[in-house]
């Protein structure tokens, strides 16, 4: 019997193939960079034949460094950076237009108008989002409009809408199927979280023909297969899920209140919040964290949009450091209460501020102050940042957390992690397997294959590399939260 599961993460800035044992043990894995285009300002672009191509390939290097065949292959999971929308010919496949990705701004204006009309309270109530370029309705709907002939060619049936999972499911299967998973299909801005379904209220608002839009299935299913020639052979496509959520499951955060966290170039936290959905009065958003046999998990997600970034800009923007990793041992030098303050609002704040036009600041600045406290400051903001999401979170009533579990590429900061967890009050928990989305939507595809019975047995495999506990004093805490507070306030323009 074959026990390997085969993920397929197709992120933003690359395309990645990780083969797992049937334990979640990372067997091999396959990477290739994903071309950004940037053809206007504000406009986000990728090659939909290249995350095609770079998956296939990265899907063949994986096996071949195993010396496995598609039969050793039990499913496939899909796993993908959400949002990004791409529209294709039915007949060929052929994408009419670049991927619009989710950071494109190209409808800002379109999202401000439809705010204006009084309209975000509805979509709010139906799909758990808020009106935001981020999301797909709106860059779908500019497809439509500014494509040449797409209007003409979706009422007349030759059309196929879809975020990432479906298009890449569309060529895995030959075109044979026109599917996405509820955890995808949620961050659309045209799916009713409540029924399930594609909500027509939502479709009419924004102009969108039913039958651009591919079949919602639970994450875990039978999505296809794919065809034979692709991978040396048939293998069945068993699971899918947006990154986020997919790496909530990664992190077997299957109770409510259970929480991670990804910090890469930006952070996204997302919490379980059981089979009802929270209505965040603090511009959070809900969404499906997943759904097994029909039944919803619900959570409630908030995004820092710059957090390895912030590293970034001192490393290349201003020069401070030369490489990522040295902000460690300056952190140490310097310690948590040098009274500045770093707020990276570079692109503006997101949750819970979503404030587009604030900008960044450095406060508290002295004679003494040098590079290590403007570097410590850079490293803390990532972590009063994310209290902010912990707060937003706490006053809509979600469950406490009784951890945080933590991932992406800044978690090997072990100065980050101690301080995240003294900020929150919350102890942080950092996994033995990093690859968490990857691992998450192999677990589901595993569970689909009968390989896991149910969702306690993958929370079993869950182990942990460290656990860092709060150590400071309650006030010591409040005081310096309440310096960031401070900060932010000056930074925020009230818009
Ligand atoms: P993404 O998937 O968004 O491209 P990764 O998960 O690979 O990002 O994380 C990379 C980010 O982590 C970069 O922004 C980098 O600045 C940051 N980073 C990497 N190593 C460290 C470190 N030792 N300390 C602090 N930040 C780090």
């Amino acid at each position: 019997m074959t026990q390997y599961l085969l993920a397929i993460d197709q992120g933003t800035t690359s395309s990645r193939a990780i083969l797992f044992s049937a334990q979640g043990r990372p067997l091999a894995i396959a990477q290739q960079e994903l071309k950004q285009y940037f053809p206007h300002d504000g406009w986000v672009e990728h090659d939909p034949q290249e995350i095609w191509l770079s998956t296939l390939q990265t899907c063949r290097d994986a096996l071949a460094q195993r010396g496995l065949a598609a039969r050793d292959i039990r499913a496939i999971g899909i796993t993908n950076q959400r949002e990004t929308t791409l529209l294709w010919d039915a007949a060929n496949g052929e994408p009419i237009h670049p991927a619009i990705v989710w950071q494109d701004r190209r409808t800002a204006d379109y999202c401000a108008e439809l705010k204006e009309q009084g309209h975000e309270a509805m979509v709010s109530e139906r799909s758990g989002l808020l009106i935001d370029p981020y999301f797909s309705a709106t860059k779908l709907r500019w497809l439509l409009d500014n494509v040449p002939g797409a209007r003409e060619r979706a009422a007349r049936g030759e059309l196929r809408f879809g975020t990432v999972d479906s298009f890449l499911l569309w060529r895995l299967s030959g075109g044979q199927v026109h599917r996405t998973d509820a955890s995808n299909a949620s961050r659309t801005l045209l799916f009713n979280i409540h029924q399930q379904c594609w909500d027509d209220d939502l479709l009419a608002l924004f102009d969108i023909p039913r039958s651009l839009l591919p079949e919602v299935l639970d994450c875990a299913a039978e999505f296809g297969v794919t065809q034979a020639e692709l991978l040396g052979g048939e293998i069945p496509i068993l699971a899918m899920a947006g990154d986020q959520q997919a790496a909530l499951i990664g992190q077997a955060c299957f109770e409510p209140g259970m929480i991670k966290s990804t910090y890469g170039t930006g952070c996204f936290m997302i919490q379980n919040c059981g089979d009802q959905p929270v209505l965040s009065r603090n511009r959070l958003l809900t969404t499906v964290a997943y759904r097994l046999d029909g039944k919803v998990t619900y959570a409630v997600e908030g995004s820092i949009f710059v957090a390895g970034a912030a590293i970034q800009w001192l490393r290349d923007g201003v020069k401070l450091i030369g490489d990522a990793r040295d902000s460690e041992s300056l952190a140490e030098q310097t310690g948590d209460a040098c009274g500045v303050y770093l707020v990276p609002a570079f692109t503006g704040l997101g949750a819970p501020y979503w404030d587009p036009k604030a900008r960044g600041a450095i406060f508290g600045l002295t004679r003494d102050t040098g590079i290590k406290e403007i570097v410590t400051a850079g490293l803390q903001s990532v972590c009063y940042q994310t209290r902010d999401l912990l707060e937003a979170m706490r006053q809509d009533g979600t469950a406490e957390p009784g951890a945080l579990r933590v991932d992406g590429g800044m978690v090997v900061n072990n100065w980050v992690m101690q301080f995240l967890a003294d900020i929150l009050g919350v102890p942080v928990e950092r996994p033995e397997v990093s690859e968490t989305t990857a691992l998450g939507v192999a677990y589901l595809a595993g569970l689909q294959a009968g390989l896991f019975h149910d969702l306690d047995e993958i929370a079993r495999l869950w182990r942990r590399q460290q656990r860092f506990e709060p150590l400071i004093a309650a006030t010591h805490r409040q005081s310096l939260y309440r310096g960031w507070q401070d900060a932010v306030r000056r930074v925020r323009t009230g818009e």
